[in-house]
């Protein structure tokens, strides 16, 4: 029994082709999830299933999505200054529940950096500075209830920003937190950020890069869950999830790199 989890990067937006949009790929791999019979669950119904309270047969056939980075793409529709108008993650999904009779609603999950700050400064250095990449979305994102905001850390430890949450300011590699008071910054101080402004404590942890340290992973995050919170963590390892799976490092499918047309999707889903 395995559930395999598909992630998007909704700013992935270089060209109106599948391989290199990642609403393009959402749109069309919604289809392909439909026409194989499988059926979309949230990613609480799958940790559940890990946890034993949800039996197998619940969730047969079934598979999560979740986005990561969080920007204004996941939530409006946008017109891109090359590429042009692109439908928002949330709206894909509306879309596809309303062309299809009796379908339900398909509910995501949505991994947001914290820090306004970081995102401010991200927003000119690594997208488009418009101001997309601003959190007036996330309460009524968890309204929706098809569009859960949870965590990818305080700054993902991102190379282009000037200073980080990591002791030596060591940037791009998220296994450089390694220790209490870092993980401390970079896992609970963003977790109670992002309940403030959304409305609900966030669930789930993504680590950017899909990088945890030794200490991320087996002490911080098994031991001090009374201080986080969370109740998995979620890396990019490319396969499905079992229940042998450490609940600290659940894998997942990364769109563009895990596949690249609907014919590698199906190899990946369909097994
Ligand atoms: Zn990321």
């Amino acid at each position: 029994m395995h559930i395999p989890i598909l992630t998007y990067h909704a700013m992935n937006v270089a060209s109106n082709r599948y391989a290199e949009n990642d609403h393009l790929a959402l749109a069309q791999d919604l289809q392909t999830i439909r026409q194989l019979g499988l059926r979309v669950i949230s990613l609480s119904s799958v940790v559940d299933w890990w946890r034993g309270l949800l039996p197998d047969h619940a969730v047969e056939g079934c598979l999560a999505i979740t986005m990561d980075d969080g920007s204004w793409f996941d939530y409006y529709d946008l017109n891109h200054p090359t590429c042009g108008p692109q439908r928002s993650m949330l709206n894909i999904a509306r879309d596809f529940r309303n062309q299809h009779q009796g379908q339900p609603a398909i509910p995501m999950s949505s991994f947001v950096i914290a820090s306004p700050k970081a995102r401010s400064q991200l927003d000119r250095t690594c997208m488009l500075g418009k101001g997309w990449w601003d959190d007036d979305w996330w309460e009524a994102a968890n309204q929706e209830e098809v569009l859960s905001i949870e965590c990818h850390s305080w700054d993902h430890t991102h190379p282009t920003l000037d200073q980080v949450a990591q002791k030596d300011n060591q940037r791009g590699n998220f296994a450089a937190v390694a220790c209490y008071e870092d993980c401390y910054r970079q896992v609970v101080e963003a977790a109670a950020h992002i309940e403030a402004i959304a409305g609900r404590r966030p669930e789930f942890f993504a680590y950017p890069y899909g990088q945890a340290s030794a200490y991320l992973r087996y002490e911080f995050m098994p031991k001090f869950q009374h201080e986080h919170r969370f109740n998995a963590a979620f890396s990019i390892l490319p396969k499905a999830v079992e229940k042998s799976d450490d609940r600290w490092f659940l894998p997942r499918y990364v769109c563009g790199r895990d596949w690249q047309s609907t014919r590698e999707l199906k190899a990946l889903i369909s097994s």
